[in-house]
């Protein structure tokens, strides 16, 4: 039985496809491995988000080389798709798999003999149609990923992934159902329901919000969460079924990038900040106790201290329980790359320092509010502290002192305290 070996850098929609891609692979008779364990085949999915993801892809295909020396080695992801010719001179690497085929990928591996040169499938345009997924994604944790949406038309300027994952597109609801099924038959209670741009959903006639009114009638199934959404994209009808008893986690990560409106229109994002505040004031009204996260982006061109200190503002004031922070980094074909006005690297380490550091004040306001409260907790693993660790549905995590293995057990607790990055109950 030949040995596969699967590794993802970047987002959660990456994960979830490296885990759809990983099961396609068992499904083909593979046996899947560890990083380091003898292997016939390592696959790479690999991110283009910043520098920073990209030179993490080429040390890790350095890497597999270095320790699979005799594997075929089958590089694909955002990466790929963007930078297929920097990856062409990289030494090593046997096939290349830009977007439009990645999630076929398993059918073209016919041999696994090393190529001199590797082979390249590549589009410069992706496909624009409704598609489906073979396979059941295949993952070790709790909570599985469920892919439902593919690509974006926004073109914020800093951005590449509608170059890299091509137009906004949606998978068959039949299709969705079908995988979710499957996780469910596997053990899976909750499921992250993730795209790049999953507000945007359209198939049939259906939104989001009908697709989790459908993964609602799913028996076996108890959490069902959605990963970052745009703000101008959630409907009314997706924040009172939030709201309502209902099994879609309380939660919401919203990407706010700056609260300036120059910046904001520089980025071509497409809310002022005011209309940002209303959402989410609208938001919190809607839904009790709502989880609310969000991006930060530092350092965009033109960012000048004032224009900075107008994000920290909002985010400080609005009831974020974390932000996700970036540091803007030039993206080869993007609008803002020609912009003029770039910050100087040191202005943009202190200001990232500074909004991680409100971040983590502002998680652990939000988890010793909830002090006192018994919540529920869907278990997954145990701490390096030795206590057993789980999410609420609006994204606390809990830790309890158990001997017990609690993994996937949905359990009551009392919260007691809360220190950074975990409250503690019993
Ligand atoms: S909404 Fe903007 S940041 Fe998000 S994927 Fe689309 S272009 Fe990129």
């Amino acid at each position: 039985m030949p040995r596969a070996s699967l590794h993802t850098i970047g987002c959660r929609l990456n994960h979830a496809e490296t885990a759809l891609l990983g099961d396609q692979l068992r499904r083909r008779g593979y046996e899947l491995v560890e990083f380091g364990q003898r292997t016939d085949l390592v696959v790479v999915n690999t991110c283009s988000v910043t520098d920073n993801a990209e030179a993490d892809c080429r040390s890790l295909i350095r890497k597999i080389r270095r320790t699979a020396p005799d594997a075929f080695v089958a590089v694909t992801g955002c990466y790929a798709q963007t930078s297929a010719d920097v990856l062409q001179q990289m030494e090593g690497i046997d096939l290349i798999v830009g977007t439009q085929y990645k999630m076929e990928l398993p059918r073209y591996l016919t041999s696994l003999a090393r190529r001199p040169a590797p082979e390249i499938l590549h589009t410069r345009t992706v496909s624009r149609d409704d598609f489906a997924i073979e396979g059941i994604g295949e993952y070790q944790e709790t909570r599985a990923n469920l892919k439902v949406q593919d690509g974006c038309n926004f073109m914020c300027s800093f951005c590449i992934i509608p170059f890299s994952r091509g137009h906004e597109r949606s998978r068959r609801p039949e299709d969705i159902l079908r995988e979710a099924e499957g996780l469910v038959a596997r053990g899976h209670r909750e499921v992250v329901v993730t795209g790049v741009n999953v507000g945007r959903y359209r198939c049939d006639g259906l939104t989001l919000a009908d697709v989790i009114r459908l993964l609602e009638a799913m028996p076996g199934l108890d959490r069902i969460r959605i990963s970052s959404i745009e703000p101008t994209t959630i409907s009314d009808e997706l924040l009172e079924r939030m709201a309502g008893p209902s099994k879609l986690c309380r939660y919401l990560h919203v990407p706010l990038q700056s609260g300036d409106d120059g910046i904001l229109h520089a980025m071509n994002r497409r809310y002022t900040a005011q209309e940002y505040v209303r959402f989410i004031e609208k938001a919190v009204r809607t839904v009790p106790d709502l989880g609310l996260g969000t991006d930060l982006m530092v350092g965009f061109p033109g960012e000048t201290d004032a224009a900075f200190a107008n994000t920290r503002a909002l985010a400080a004031d609005l009831p974020f329980s974390y932000f996700h922070v970036f540091s803007y980094s030039p993206r080869r074909g993007t609008a803002a790359a020609k912009l003029p006005g770039a910050v100087p690297a040191a202005t943009v380490k202190a200001r990232s320092e500074d909004v991680c550091a409100l971040s983590r004040a502002k998680r652990l306001k939000f988890y010793h509010r909830h002090v006192g409260q018994t919540v529920s907790v869907l278990f997954e693993t145990r701490h390096r502290s030795g206590l057993f660790t789980g999410l609420t549905d609006n994204y606390i995590r809990v830790g309890v002192p158990a001997n017990d293995d609690r993994s996937n057990q949905i359990r009551s607790v009392r919260l007691t305290g809360a220190m950074d990055g975990l409250a503690i109950g019993v």
